[in-house]
């Protein structure tokens, strides 16, 4: 069975327009391909400090990233540098920011906007600096690198929704058309993911407001969705927390997550 992961993060997602708008990602749960999961995020609600949750299990107050200022590198083992250590090869189409917190800080646009070093946490990346580049662009990327590099893990990050939000704010069409238009996108993709074997998680960092914001406690930006495709998740219901993903996603890669939590309930018995 196959052990390569692929993470996609769709900045700025509420649970709830990801539950009403996403008809593809829906309609796999129907077809009995997905299961959909709802995640209440770490806090502050905001992206540097939650991309760090999610890629290394360590919410922000703990990691010390707390804030979207802080430019430096994360102080723990993430997906990435676990996938490293193990010798498995490491993927990232994302925004700078993630550039920052695993392999360089501060980004140097002319350096590292295309990344391809062995040596490198994220071996091969492609990373984007402004919140409007588009999302078939930016999955166009990705697929670049999955298909020239092989990577045994891939994060997939694009900023469009995320971006709309801050535009028009949470309960606006246009912020829920970008999640559609992002569902759109996915599905010209995930069919062949899933046919080639890929364990595909889909989720957020955080949701939105009607403040054209996010950072604070209420539902809309701390309810996220997750959604598990792939032959090696029970696809059962479960209680899962943003701090599992980064160790359950090891356990997919089949590589040892240390002391990472684990959501073993999201997987199967002998995953
Ligand atoms: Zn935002």
């Amino acid at each position: 069975m196959s052990e390569k992961v692929i993470l996609v993060v769709l900045d700025g997602l509420s649970y709830s327009v990801a539950h009403q708008c996403m008809g593809y990602l829906n309609g796999l749960i129907k077809a009995d391909s997905a299961t959909l999961y709802q995640l209440e995020c770490e806090l502050p609600s905001m992206s540097r400090p939650l991309y760090e949750c999610i890629l290394t299990g360590i919410p922000p107050v703990k990691s010390g990233i707390v804030n979207n200022e802080i430019v430096r590198l994360s102080h723990f083992d993430s997906i990435f540098s676990l996938a490293r250590l193990a010798g498995k090869t490491t993927a990232a189409a994302a925004y700078y920011w993630v550039s920052e917190l695993y392999n360089r800080a501060p980004f140097v646009a002319t350096r590292d906007r295309f990344t391809h070093d062995e040596l490198l946490t994220i071996q091969h990346g492609c990373f984007y600096q402004i919140d409007s580049y588009p999302d078939d662009h930016l999955l166009l990327d990705a697929e670049y690198l999955r298909s020239q590099f092989n990577p045994d893990f891939l994060l997939i990050h694009p900023m469009n929704i995320d971006d709309t939000g801050h535009k028009f704010g949470f309960d606006s069409p246009q912020y829920r058309n970008a999640a559609r238009h992002a569902d759109i996108i996915l599905s010209n993709y995930i069919p062949t993911w899933i046919e080639q074997g890929y364990q595909i998680l889909v989720t957020s960092d955080h949701g939105m407001n009607n403040d054209r914001s996010h950072g604070g406690t209420l539902p809309e930006e701390c309810l996220v969705p997750l959604f598990v495709i792939g032959s090696k998740f029970a696809h059962q219901p479960c209680d899962i927390q943003q701090t599992d993903i980064c160790g359950t996603v090891c356990r997919l890669l089949g590589i040892d997550p240390l002391d990472k939590p684990v959501c073993d309930a999201l997987l199967q018995g002998d995953a």
